[in-house]
């Protein structure tokens, strides 16, 4: 288990860029990071419900706000979910391979896939602004 691990560097990396982690934002993040699919806004309400009674949608909705424009959580388009990111903190474009069996979400960066689909978007003078590549398939575990 890294979990703890892993919530320790976010905060680590928060403090460094001066980024405030509220209670609320640490309950979220620590949910994802402890999640190896991804979460709709839905289950995180119920889970911040369990201790706090009071949340409301917009309580997730910031928490999530900040969590995705600082680089600790990617949206997941196609089944409009959230999972942590892999890399603490830092905003980057990314792949996602995703189970359909268990949902699990695998993070990748394939510098060779973005540089592709710049070279197809120049051809048609498009300008990429946000890149979501999400595959579906079958993942290792599941496969045994
Ligand atoms: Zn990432
Ligand atoms: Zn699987």
């Amino acid at each position: 288990m890294t979990t703890n691990h892993s919530l320790d560097l976010i905060k680590q990396a928060c403090t460094k860029l001066g980024l405030n982690l509220t209670p609320i934002r640490e309950k979220v993040i620590g949910y994802l990071v402890a999640a190896s699919e991804s979460r709709t806004a839905y289950q995180i309400l119920e889970f911040l419900q369990q201790s706090d009674p009071g949340a409301k949608p917009p309580t997730v909705y910031r928490a999530l706000d900040f969590l995705c424009m600082n680089g600790f959580v990617h949206r997941i388009e196609s089944s409009n979910s959230f999972v942590a990111c892999e890399l603490e903190g830092q905003v980057h474009m990314a792949q996602f391979f995703i189970c359909q069996a268990c949902n699990q979400v695998t993070e990748f960066h394939s510098h060779k896939l973005s540089k592709i689909l710049e070279e197809e978007a120049a051809l048609f003078d498009f300008s990429i602004q946000q890149e979501i590549l999400e595959a579906k398939g079958i993942c290792k575990s599941c496969k045994s």
